[in-house]
């Protein structure tokens, strides 16, 4: 017997980015764990990870190309030929593009995290066709821009300093589920002394450990934020001096925060005044006995039309007291900008041809009403074709049933490159089976941690599968793209993923990488203690003027849900409940809804309903619910618990609709309106009415 361990990455859409040790016994992985001496992943893969190779040899793996033989929808297909694939789809988009290479549009996001299986190859395909481009706007740009008006860049502490915070605001998530590293390490924190706070409507298995959950309506987190701004400056519990040297426009935030006292900031929030106190001054306190506070906020809070205001209203909070200071103190949404990415020449947008056609760009939140749009002088060409990978937008994309509607377009000519038959997959009129993570090479970056990540290949390509590197290869021949780029190898890509000579990752060398598995970027364990942020003024912007600039509210400020009894009373007469959809714990996105023993875990979709508002209705644990409103409905079973607030609904995500009772999951009742700023769907801004099925 040959027996080998092979160095890996989780591709999945997490912040945990963990690396992993794959065993391989005459060709077949026989064990994938996670590295012990990773200090991030420290040894522990989530429960969803840990039964990657159920994933990867499961019996229901696509394994061949296949073509469509009933109608759109009904996922009935016949296995082909390779080149018969390619040859179709090349035929048609040459015919769409020699009218108008727009009317084609790529669609994926995160279903792998990895620069090579990503937008690497795929995009230099998609810009030298001149195809439509599309804004990735699906989970993160909202948070994304708000941070960066504050602080300047996706950036902020390493995870690994949790450990040595003594207050912690977990804000917006639930790490249990979706950031366990990060878990690990507030967990550590807890042993030493700290204390922890979740700030999340629902009370989560995360919030249920901490010390005190603060249970705030969804949507209204920047008006917390205000509120303890209020407090921590009427308290005087702020560090002058880091406020003199290193922020910009203090004098205009208290005026601005002034109105926002702790009796309306509770009235916004739908919690006490208390609860705003207790917050506001365990952080400023905290603060000034001189002890690290720290902030993980992530992206549940952004899911909300005043999504991006939000993170940057919290981004506001540890300048105001000296956080910074520490390394163990600030705030982390998101590491993704400290990698110092090579996109363009990973991507070449040079290779799009020129045009006297302005260039277009779809919204992915928007895929709904996009594929249903005709030609016109405004929006440009009908969508034609759609080549999706890495995303299964039928389960995933808002308003489902308009998403389906667009799928089911007769003229609409759909690839899909995918593992299994998702959602999406049968709408499909070509299907090509992708290889897993552990059957090619990729590199990682991550939002959680500061590390670089290899993925060596483990095992052959089951079946006829390819990796989308090679998948978009093959097609840039048949399409007669001879550009040189188009022959790089996976090795290739990853060798030209990030900068060598930055200084945040001096030492990045693939080959090498590839044999040590991963490398930890080269950054000061406290950023910002002595300001430095990269925003034009170099100093964390309580005023933005780059905001005013694009016709937002330079300062901090309070945009409500779009949907709540106080924006929307009519609306919420009709539909009183607040409903969130936040990740099931052994699910990630629709990833894992189709491995067995995961599913078997969750059981069937539920609802989760206060007692108050089970009775009201006349509703009990256990009964079937229809949760609808003017967008659609699904069906699920209720369970009556306080962990869903009064007023909320919390229906955890994200299910695969043909594997639900009917047919269909919670995105048939979330909306296309988009977030204030980074254009982004409100996933977690809807109302609804639920009755007795
Ligand atoms: S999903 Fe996250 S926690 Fe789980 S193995 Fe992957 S990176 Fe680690």
């Amino acid at each position: 017997m040959n027996t080998h361990v092979v160095r890996a990455a989780c591709p999945h859409d997490c912040p945990d980015t963990c690396a992993m040790l794959v065993t391989v016994t005459d060709g077949v992985a026989t064990a994938v764990k996670g590295d012990p001496d990773h200090p991030n992943t420290a040894g522990v893969l989530c429960t969803k990870v840990a039964r990657y190779l159920e994933r990867t040899y499961h019996p229901e793996r696509l394994l061949h190309p296949m073509k469509r033989t009933g109608k759109k929808g009904e996922g009935k297909f016949e296995q082909i030929s390779w080149e018969e694939a390619l040859n179709t789809i090349a035929t048609r988009l040459k015919q769409i593009a020699a009218r108008d290479p727009r009317a084609i549009l790529p669609y994926s996001y995160a279903g792998t995290m990895g620069v090579v299986q990503g937008e690497s190859m795929a995009m230099r395909f998609f810009h030298r066709l001149g195809a439509s481009k599309l804004d990735r706007t699906i989970c993160s740009s909202a948070g994304g821009v708000g941070i960066k008006y504050t602080l300047g860049a996706k950036m902020g502490m390493d995870t690994e300093q949790y450990e040595h915070s003594k207050l912690i605001l977990i804000w917006g998530g639930n790490p249990i589920a979706s950031n366990l590293h990060f878990w690990m390490r507030a967990q550590e924190a807890k042993r030493r002394g700290a204390v922890l706070v979740a700030i999340d409507p629902y009370r989560s298995l995360t919030a249920e450990k901490c010390d005190h959950h603060i249970p705030v309506l969804p949507g209204t987190d920047a008006a917390l934020a205000l509120g303890m701004m209020h407090i921590l400056i009427r308290d005087d519990l702020l560090d002058h001096d880091y406020i003199d040297n290193y922020t910009l426009g203090y004098a205009l935030l208290k005026e601005r925060v002034a109105s926002w006292t702790p009796e309306k900031t509770a009235e916004t929030c739908g919690i006490n005044a208390e609860e705003v106190e207790l917050l506001a001054s365990l952080y400023g306190e905290t603060a000034k006995r001189g002890d690290p506070v720290a902030i993980r906020v992530n992206y549940g809070v952004q899911r909300a039309h005043g999504g991006g205001m939000a993170v940057r209203n919290i981004a506001c909070l540890p300048a105001l007291v000296g956080a910074w200071r520490h390394a163990a103190g600030g705030v982390l949404l998101s590491s993704g900008e400290t990698y110092p990415k090579m996109d363009k020449q990973l991507q070449r947008p040079d290779l799009m041809p020129a045009s006297d056609k302005p260039t277009r760009t779809i919204n992915m939140s928007t895929i709904g009403d996009d594929l249903l749009r005709g030609a016109s002088a405004e929006f440009g060409p009908a969508v034609e074709a759609l080549v999706v990978y890495n995303s299964n937008p039928v389960a995933v994309a808002p308003e489902s049933a308009k998403v389906a509607q667009g799928f089911a377009r007769e003229d609409l000519f759909t690839v899909v490159l995918e593992h299994f038959q998702t959602d999406t997959v049968d709408y499909a009129d070509i299907v090509l089976p992708a290889t897993t993570q552990l059957e090619h090479t990729d590199i990682h970056a991550t939002y959680g941690h500061l590390y670089i990540v290899a993925n060596n290949p483990a095992i052959a390509p089951l079946g006829e599968s390819k990796p989308n590197s090679e998948i978009f290869r093959l097609l840039a021949v048949k399409m007669g793209f001879d550009d040189p780029c188009f022959q790089d190898t996976d090795d290739d890509l990853a060798a030209q993923a990030f900068d060598a000579k930055h200084t945040h990752a001096i030492h990045f060398n693939w080959p090498r990488l590839k044999q040590d598995g991963w490398m930890k970027l080269n950054v000061p364990d406290a950023p910002f203690a002595q300001g430095g942020f990269p925003t034009p003024s170099g100093k964390c912007e309580f005023y933005s003027e780059q905001m005013k600039q694009h016709g937002l509210d330079p300062l901090p400020t309070y945009i409500p849900p779009y949907e709540s009894a106080a924006s929307a009373p009519e609306l919420a007469q009709k539909y009183p409940l607040a409903m969130i959809s936040p990740p099931q714990r052994n699910f990630l996105n629709t990833t894992f809804v189709n491995v067995k023993s995961l599913r078997d875990t969750e059981g069937e979709p539920y609802l989760e309903i206060h007692p108050t508002d089970a009775d009201d209705r006349s509703i009990a644990d256990g009964d079937m619910v229809r949760i609808f409103n003017d967008r659609g409905s699904m069906v699920a079973k209720a369970h009556v618990t306080a962990n869903a607030r009064q007023g909320l609904v919390v229906a955890l995500s994200i299910w695969w609709k043909k594997l639900a009772s009917d047919g269909k999951n919670a995105n048939e009742l979330t909306s296309q309106r988009l977030t204030d700023m980074g254009r982004a769907p409100t996933f977690y801004d809807v109302l609804v009415q639920i009755e007795k099925a």
